[in-house]
């Protein structure tokens, strides 16, 4: 199994790299913010436990987020290779996953960090739209769809996440920086950590992570 981490604060680019990552290769998206969000709109036992710490901006306990990443790596074949994008977000959670992959002899093959400006992320986040069937991106004044609303890429309905608002969007940077920035030291460590600069065209990112996994 390959795995690859994303890595990087709200706003960073990590879900659109993913979805570029996807289309250019054969590696398989995985989003623990996309499971839980969609936990949360089939109400399901899980979904009403984890909304009051997304409504707030704040991280979803280890150990739920933990039996959600461990349940889709158990489906995994030894063969398929995954980016995760938005897990680990803690140390706790980034030992978790090192003691699950060791356990089948793999590890964590790169983890690329993606950076920029806090005013950046937070223009970025305020104009986000997100395709609910196919996760493409786009945003009101820099990327915005050809008909309003709707995905170019599959024609489904785009929609704003109910955090992606000014006073939520402050909380999840300021949680990044506490709980998850962390992980950098971490996973530098380790030798695994490479920079993105997240400035650039989602097409030059995609492509930089995809020559540094080929020749690693
Ligand atoms: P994202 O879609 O990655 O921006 O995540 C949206 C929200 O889901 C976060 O603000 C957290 O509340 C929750 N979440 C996603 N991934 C994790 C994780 N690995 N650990 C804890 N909470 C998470």
């Amino acid at each position: 199994m390959g795995v690859l981490v994303l890595l990087g604060p709200p706003g960073s680019g990590k879900g659109t790299t993913a979805v570029g990552l996807a289309a250019n290769s054969d590696f398989v998206h995985f989003s623990t913010g996309d499971v839980l969000r969609k936990a949360m709109r089939d109400g399901t036992e899980m979904g009403r436990a984890i909304s009051p710490f997304m409504d707030a901006g704040r991280l979803v306990p280890d150990e739920l987020v933990m039996q959600i990443v461990v349940q889709r790596l158990q489906q995994c074949g030894s063969s398929e290779k995954v980016v995760l994008d938005g897990f680990p977000r803690t140390c706790r959670q980034a030992e978790k996953l090192d003691e699950h992959l060791q356990a089948d002899g793999e590890k964590v093959k790169g983890v690329f960090l993606l950076e920029a400006e806090q005013d950046v992320l937070v223009r970025r986040l305020l104009g986000r739209l997100t395709c609910l069937n196919c996760r493409s991106i786009f945003h009101l004044a820099y990327l915005p769809a050809i008909q309003a609303d709707v995905c170019d890429r599959c024609g489904e309905k785009l929609y704003q996440r109910d955090d992606d608002v000014e006073a939520t969007i402050q909380e999840r940077i300021q949680v990044y920086r506490k709980e998850t920035e962390p992980l950098v030291a971490y996973y530098q460590e380790r030798g695994v950590l490479v920079n993105v600069p997240a400035t650039g065209e989602m097409g030059e990112t995609v492509h930089k992570i995809l020559r540094t996994v080929e020749t690693a």
